[in-house]
């Protein structure tokens, strides 16, 4: 027999799930020390989900499901992104993956094989750059969407970021934002050591990347193995025109100095999407970074703009996410860094 939920049971359930959002939220973005899986969060995100699509008329006003889930840490000065810094809806299966491109040719109502530009989902943070006259100017976190972190100083100790760009091609104001993450090499190495030293390790190279960033000497974050690949343009003045293509939006922006993932590709449809996606899942071992999927974008700006964004995440790309994988770092009785 299947009983049906009334009104209030509903809204303890949705109250329930959020706070347990809250709380992984917290313990994620704020302590940079998760008490549960990926895969459990995003299990709990989609359940809540599911429960609003079912009664939209019920959405708790501060729902996760709803906005940006970080938040900027007082003890950095505190940036407000001009243009907010989102986050991106997930597909998990195949099925989402192809009702995702279903849904956005509903909304155009037409029935296209996009180009879709298909990049690794990089498993670290999220960083503005903004750079003026050509000098990186500010680097900030994303925090929670509209206010991050100020961390400049971290951020010019990464070897691979650029602090003054190059060519003649340079918008007086240019933001360009991308992923800081940690080496693997450097990661391994990073922990072997810490243990050997019996100081602490790394929980794993994201949160790694986190703590790294948000040190509040600069030193320290000098010593630490980052990376950063660039995905995306911020806020961009208009006396030089750019390109109408997200990848060559990237690749003018390498052109600049700045790095880009070598395993981004431009692909047709649905189909080279799977294929995309096949490639780089077989390939996930042999990187020398740690991703969790891919993230696909429609690549054509024109179509971008059409589409829009909703609350928290834009309409014309998703984070088509690996299988989950369930195990957490549990070292008994080592203490890590935070
Ligand atoms: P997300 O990680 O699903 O996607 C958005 C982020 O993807 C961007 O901010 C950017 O940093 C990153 N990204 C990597 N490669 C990119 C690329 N090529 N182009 C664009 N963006 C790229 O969303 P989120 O809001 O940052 O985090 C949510 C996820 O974090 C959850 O799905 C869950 O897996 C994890 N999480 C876990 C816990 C926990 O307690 N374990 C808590 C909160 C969040």
């Amino acid at each position: 027999m299947t009983t049906s939920l009334n009104t209030s049971d509903i809204q303890t359930q949705m109250h329930q799930l959020a706070e347990r959002l809250h709380k992984y939220n917290h313990e994620y973005y704020v302590m940079d020390n998760p008490t549960v899986p990926d895969a459990e969060y995003d299990r709990v995100f989609r359940e809540l989900q599911a429960l609003e699509q079912a009664n939209p008329s019920l959405i708790l006003a501060d729902s996760p499901t709803q906005k940006v889930g970080g938040m900027a840490l007082d003890k950095f000065e505190q940036v407000t992104h001009e243009v907010p810094m989102l986050s991106l809806d997930n597909a998990m299966e195949e099925p989402e993956f192809i009702a995702f491109n279903k849904r956005i040719n509903d909304r155009l109502k037409s029935d296209q094989e996009f180009e879709f530009c298909c990049e690794p989902k990089l498993d670290g943070l999220a960083v503005s750059l903004l750079y003026v006259d050509g000098i990186l100017v500010q680097a900030a976190t994303r925090g929670d969407g509209a206010v991050g972190e100020n961390i400049t100083a971290n951020v010019k100790t990464i070897k691979s970021i650029p602090l003054r760009l190059i060519g003649d091609s340079v918008p007086a104001r240019v933001e360009v934002r991308g992923e800081v993450f940690l080496w693997l090499d450097g990661f391994k190495a990073f922990n072997e050591n810490a243990l050997a030293q019996g100081s602490k390790p790394m929980v794993n190279p994201r949160n790694g990347a986190a703590g790294s960033l948000r040190q509040l000497d600069s030193k320290i974050t000098a010593t630490r193995p980052l990376g950063f690949y660039a995905y995306s343009l911020g806020v961009v003045s208009d006396e030089v025109e750019m390109p109408d293509q997200h990848f060559a939006r990237l690749e003018q922006i390498n052109k600049w100095g700045l790095p880009l993932c070598p395993e981004v590709k431009v692909v047709k449809g649905v189909e080279g999407v799977l294929g995309f996606y096949a490639d780089i899942q077989k390939k996930r071992n042999t990187l020398n970074y740690e991703i969790d999927g891919t993230v696909i974008k429609v690549n054509d700006i024109g179509i971008q703009d059409q589409l829009g964004f909703v609350a928290r995440a834009p309409r014309w790309a998703i984070a088509y996410k690996f299988p989950a994988q369930e195990e957490m770092t549990v070292l008994r009785d080592v203490e890590f860094q935070v």
